[in-house]
């Protein structure tokens, strides 16, 4: 499998002349610990064999896989699996994603250029402009697309076609995508958040292939601060091994874990200051709530898609924060995490 670097921020490395800078380091770091197989890509078990009956189904019938869209927070393995079905199906895998395909000429481009049977990942595929989707409508369904040349009264309309592909879209917000689009995905699967168990699986993964020394008890701390999520869970290894080694012998042990994280600051939870103070400002400045999303993302001075795709679901999921239809609340949980009492509608610090 070849992935074409296309203008995917998570794959490429874009300054190769340049001197490697610490965000370049991390990347390659993220590549080498990317999972290429279902054997390696741990958890998701109903999703993985469902997918592999697909691919299976699809290889025995010679034909391109169905058009499939992922969806679930960030960092749980969409792009992930995306090129592990282009490795078990054999073919090429061109990724990119929906901000960078805002011109017509970007998706006639990418469309016109795939081989047969080749996947398409789009990432952040709620966010194609309408022109974009309309021109993938018929490419999905009948592979061609409509080419326009000219100027109005000399306009032409010509039918081009596209080979075969399979086109893999990736989305935070399934709700988000529009109803035709969604309609033309044959396979649509959620990832869901992973346990404590396979985060540790996934950590101690990671660390034998970066060469980081660390033990079970560690890793299961680590896992129980990753909120749930893989990408996190291989960033704080790392972090903590950065910790150990510039403060102890190099080996992540349970002590050494715990002093690492909680000099980053990510409490039990896995909450960071951020997640603390999102709680906070609901519990002290709107009395618990209700808030609506705008305000309280203007209250800690993040973006609402920054809050609605990277901080709530995980409070949620965990049990912190709920979502109502006049806006967002506390729960008593997420009180008491953050050491308010609620006393007839009162807050009062335990
Ligand atoms: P998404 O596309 O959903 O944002 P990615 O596919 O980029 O997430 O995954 C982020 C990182 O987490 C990857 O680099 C990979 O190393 C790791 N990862 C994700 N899912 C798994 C998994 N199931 N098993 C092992 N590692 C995983």
């Amino acid at each position: 499998m070849i992935i074409s670097e296309d203008n995917n921020e998570k794959i490429i490395n874009k300054n190769q002349n340049l001197a490697p800078k610490k965000q370049d380091f991390d990347m390659s770091y993220e590549r080498n610990i990317r999972p290429k197989n279902f054997k390696d890509y741990i958890g998701q078990e109903s999703l993985k064999k469902t997918l592999k009956i697909s691919i299976e189904a699809s290889k025995k019938r010679s034909l391109p896989l169905d058009h499939l869209l992922l969806y679930g927070p960030p960092g749980l393995g969409k792009t992930t699996l995306a090129t592990i079905i282009a490795n078990e199906m054999n073919v090429e895998i061109k990724i990119t994603s929906a901000p960078s395909l805002e011109r017509p000429r970007d998706i006639i481009g990418i469309l016109m250029g795939l081989k047969g049977g080749e996947i398409l990942f789009i990432d952040e595929i709620h966010r194609l402009s309408k022109v974009a989707e309309e021109i993938l409508y018929p490419a999905m369904e009948d592979f061609y697309i409509d080419l326009t040349t000219g100027k109005s009264q000399t306009v032409k309309t010509m039918r081009v076609p596209v080979p075969k592909f399979t086109l893999i879209g990736a989305t935070t917000k399934a709700g988000a995508l529009s109803g035709p689009l969604r309609d033309r995905f044959g396979i649509i699967h959620r990832l869901e958040f992973y346990k404590d168990e396979e985060l540790k699986e996934v950590i101690l993964r990671s660390a034998k292939i970066l060469d980081i020394q660390i033990n079970d008890e560690a890793a299961l701390e680590i896992a129980k601060r990753s909120r749930l999520t893989p990408r996190i869970a291989n960033r704080l290894v790392k972090r903590a091994s950065d910790w150990a080694l510039v403060k102890h012998n190099g080996v992540i042990t349970l002590d050494v874990a715990k002093e690492a994280l909680d000099g980053l600051n990510i409490d039990n939870l896995g909450l960071d200051n951020t997640d603390r103070e999102l709680l906070n400002v609901i519990a002290q400045k709107y009395k618990g709530g209700p808030v609506g999303i705008e305000t309280l993302a203007v209250a800690i001075g993040e973006d609402v898609a920054t809050v609605e795709d990277v901080y709530e679901p995980y409070l949620i999921q965990s049990g912190l924060l709920e979502r109502t239809l006049r806006g967002r609340k506390i729960t008593n949980n997420g009180l008491k995490h953050i050491g308010i009492k609620q006393n007839n509608n009162q807050m009062s610090l335990f």
